[in-house]
């Protein structure tokens, strides 16, 4: 019998691991009909001209011809269902059920509270933000300074980072655009991980001025230091180590304690995406989501182009008319800074992608959807917000894998999921990094970059609720300080990259 793999249970369709030559069984009691290629779909059943294709629980299409039972439905097969315009989208129909946690799963975590804050953090580390790049030079030589001299002295810290980024000058600091830079800096500095402690590196004459970053009871020689205010590179050095030390001292009074889930903020994000990333690492993460949300754990997933020509799905799994009002809102507001910058909004399948299987943009994206899981979204944030919800949030921001990653930081998450099909070595500094493969290939070359392999799914070792399972435990013991993940031991760290749609002047 030949391994298939059928993502819901509503799904008409399966789709072959390996090529299924005619006569294969691809489940029992159906053979092939004809040669069907690696990825492709194999109808169930008997389908007439004009029946729903379901997969991934969905409709893609209705056929343009009959197919019988282990036909292969390729591409020009499928007339795509009408899109719907973005002001009449459904809502509140498409969200799969809670089948709740399983009692073998763990339903708590040991974390660090954070005072104020609504969610825990998962690592202890000072971070220091700068207001503009011009410090950055300083700051950088003051962190190594301070990573040799002074963390030793404070064992419960796991790190020191700087927070540096291009942003601060040279910007339209007044376009209507240029709230997103500004939020992103101002919440990223408030992630849980950073313990509520607040220290800020300006310059003095930088256009984002310090009360763009802080309250104004935070805005004191306590949490600032201003370069041109001080005599010489020297002092400049001393003051941040100063600082510091102090803020250490605070931080190494932080003792994990034993968390409901409700307390964990846990971004999704997949990058260098292939053709088993829709049916392996993206489902399994997916289900891995679905148990941290029934567990009360919120989870944030992104990336606007991946979704967008599936957003009728996501707006049919939003829990009210308000919260599918905002994701049609922020999809309506990149669709016109595409539009401005003169780029295409479609995600159409590649040749690569439609040689692999994927018959149109709707079964492409739903292969990204599928990371989400099937819970309701209970919130939308736009890019750069803090998370202010619980449950499955659909946090806008561009796909791109390093200004994902910051505004999903400045939004709250203490710990990332990457799913990865090419490869990356992504990593963040702020939050540790769980990267599952989509194919065991992947693994067996990159045995010490990828955590978890969701290739067993494709292998038929695992089932999609096994991988998922154990990517769930994995976020749990890496919330809780018991595992690190490769990026982490590495110290694998990116830069943080600001998403900044206003002018740069
Ligand atoms: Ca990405």
């Amino acid at each position: 019998m030949a391994l298939i793999i059928k993502v819901n249970d509503r799904d008409n369709v399966v789709i072959p691991v390996q090529d299924a030559p005619a006569g294969t069984e691809a489940v029992p009691g159906l053979k092939t009909i004809q040669d069907i290629p690696q990825g492709h779909k194999i109808a169930l059943n008997d389908l007439k001209k004009g029946d729903e294709v379901i997969r991934y629980g969905v409709v893609l299409g209705r056929l343009a011809r009959d197919v019988p039972a282990g036909g292969h439905i390729d591409e020009h097969m499928l007339v795509l269902p009408e899109m719907p315009d973005l002001e009449n989208m459904p809502w509140g129909r498409a969200a799969g059920p809670d089948h709740g946690l399983p009692a073998n799963l763990p339903s708590a975590f040991e974390g660090y509270e954070v005072p104020d804050s609504r969610f825990a953090g998962t690592r202890n580390i000072l971070g220091i933000m700068t207001s503009v790049q011009c410090v950055a030079g300083v700051l950088n030589v003051a962190v190594q300074k301070i990573k040799t001299e002074l963390l030793p002295k404070y064992p419960a810290v796991d790190d020191v980072t700087a927070l540096n980024h291009s942003y601060g000058c040279g910007c339209a600091i007044s376009a209507p655009d240029s709230v997103i830079p500004i939020r992103t800096l101002k919440n990223l500095m408030r992630n849980p991980n950073f313990g509520g402690e607040i220290m800020v590196v300006a310059l003095g004459c930088e256009k984002l001025s310090l009360d763009m970053l802080l309250e104004p009871h935070e805005n004191n020689p306590e949490n600032v230091i201003v370069l041109q205010k001080q005599a010489g590179f020297k002092a400049m050095i001393d003051a941040v180590l100063s600082m510091a030390e102090k803020k250490l001292r605070k931080l190494n009074e932080r003792r994990r304690v034993t968390l409901p889930l409700e307390k964990l903020c846990v971004g999704l994000q997949c990058g260098g995406s292939d053709a088993f990333s829709g049916i392996t690492a993206n489902p399994a993460s997916g289900y891995a989501s679905d148990l941290l949300v029934s567990a009360g754990a919120t989870v944030l997933f992104s990336e606007v182009s991946e979704v967008r020509d599936g957003v009728q799905f996501l707006s049919g799994r939003c829990g009210s008319a308000e919260i599918a009002g905002k994701l049609l809102s922020e999809m309506k507001w990149y669709d016109s800074y595409l539009e401005r910058g003169g780029a295409d909004i479609s995600a159409n399948p590649s040749p690569g992608n439609k040689a692999g299987g994927l018959s149109n943009i709707m079964e492409k994206t739903m292969g990204s959807i599928a990371k989400s899981g099937s819970a309701p979204i209970s919130g939308v944030l736009s890019a750069g917000e803090r998370v202010s919800q619980r449950g499955l949030i659909f946090a806008a921001t561009p796909a791109g894998d390093f200004v994902c990653g910051a505004l999903q930081l400045a939004s709250g998450i203490t710990i990332q999921v990457f799913m990865t099909g090419r490869g990356t070595p992504y990593g963040l500094a702020a939050a540790p990094v769980i990267k599952v493969s989509s194919r065991t290939d992947l693994k067996n070359l990159w045995d010490d970059i990828i955590d978890v392999n969701a290739g067993t799914i494709a292998d038929g070792t695992e089932t999609i609720q096994q991988a998922g399972e154990r990517i769930y435990r994995l976020i749990i013991d890496t919330a809780s300080g018991r595992y690190a993940p490769f990026a982490e031991k590495y110290r694998l760290y990116n830069d943080i990259c600001v998403f900044d749609p206003a002018p740069v002047t």
